[in-house]
């Protein structure tokens, strides 16, 4: 990567409203069929239109493909029934009803594949894709097959390791791994969450990414982030280990978030996606405020390591607050850039 502070976003970004209900997640399709296929792929090209009139360096599909960041993964692999439910606690937060496991997971078929190909024929810039990771799918499961959290993770690792090699050769440059559990299941993440994601980019060329953040900004999280004190140190509890890990990239939450800044110095050496955007407000950040906490970050973080970004996607907020917010990005980006050229 040549630009300095390279912009890109966590992942999701607003759907258009014919192609499914705004502001919410797991928000059903409007359209079927091949109506539906053509209208995906043309909310990913203005997806990826605004991405680029914001001047976003590194651009995504915006996730205009997907229902939700987990499911719609796992909805493509075999041995999960999506019709046997069970209600069972996500993240150790919320309970929700999630499909059940019930015999050998196995990917027959690509999931994204042919979507990550029709964004790089779309356009030249670097491009990311997003998968859930493995300590992160199993969370939002119930097991009644393996009766073992680790060994379904390594059954996804092998499977996503498959999905991210095709992602590759597809032309995608950088894959990020979402793992929100990260911030939550400390002993299992350095147990073998963190070795799982090494399993899940083995043999890779590209660059990689561990996405852990706070969540989108829906009631369960801002009512778990309440409980959580005035200062959120959870990272403190996995840097050490990823520090050391395969993964090239580190992608965090900062901006507005009561993580202590300094905690990034436990990750020296790596390189850092920056949040520097609130995704649980509707409230645009000013350039200046961007400005201000990738400076606070350039502390602990080399400039050449460091790619501002936003903490979490931003699916859930209006199209117009989501475009005002990359604008933001972008310009706060600009100042921080000018100041190390000058
Ligand atoms: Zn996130």
């Amino acid at each position: 990567m040549k630009t300095l502070l390279p912009t890109s976003t966590a992942g999701s970004l607003p759907k258009p409203s014919w192609l499914a209900e705004p502001e919410v997640l797991w928000s059903p399709w409007k359209l079927q069929n091949e109506a539906l296929t053509d209208g995906k792929q043309d909310a990913l090209r203005v997806s990826l239109h605004e991405q680029l009139q914001a001047g976003i360096d590194i651009v995504s599909d915006g996730e205009q493909t997907r229902q939700h960041f987990v499911t719609t993964f796992i909805e493509h692999l075999d041995g999960v029934d999506f019709e046997n439910r069970q209600t069972v606690r996500i993240r150790d937060r919320y309970d929700a009803s999630v499909p059940t496991v019930v015999s050998a997971v196995s990917r027959q078929k690509p999931v994204f594949v042919k979507d990550a190909e029709f964004l790089r024929q779309q356009t030249d810039r670097p491009i990311k894709w997003a998968l859930p990771g493995p300590m992160t799918m199993i969370d939002t499961l119930y097991d009644d097959h393996y009766k073992s959290r680790e060994k379904l993770a390594w059954e996804f690792a092998g499977i996503l390791n498959q999905e991210a090699r095709e992602l590759e050769a597809a032309g995608v440059d950088i894959i990020q791994f979402d793992e929100p559990a990260f911030n939550v299941f400390f002993d299992e993440v350095n147990d073998w969450g963190i070795a799982c994601l090494e399993r899940a980019i083995e043999g890779l060329n590209c660059e990689t990414v561990v996405h852990i953040c706070y969540g989108y900004g829906i009631k369960a999280n801002t009512d778990w982030k309440k409980t959580l004190g005035s200062e959120w140190r959870q990272y403190e509890e996995v840097f050490p280990r990823l520090q050391q890990s395969d993964i090239d990239i580190i992608s965090l939450e900062c901006h507005n978030s009561r993580v202590p800044v300094e905690l990034i110095e436990l990750i020296r050496g790596k390189k850092v996606m920056v949040g520097a955007i609130d995704v649980a407000t509707d409230r645009i950040e000013t350039p200046e405020e961007v400005a201000d906490t990738l400076r606070k970050a350039l502390e602990f973080v080399d400039a050449d390591k460091l790619y501002p970004c936003t903490n979490c996607g931003m699916a859930p907020l209006s199209r117009q607050v989501a475009r005002g917010k990359l604008n933001a990005l972008s310009a706060g980006a600009d100042i921080v850039r000018r100041e190390l050229l000058a």
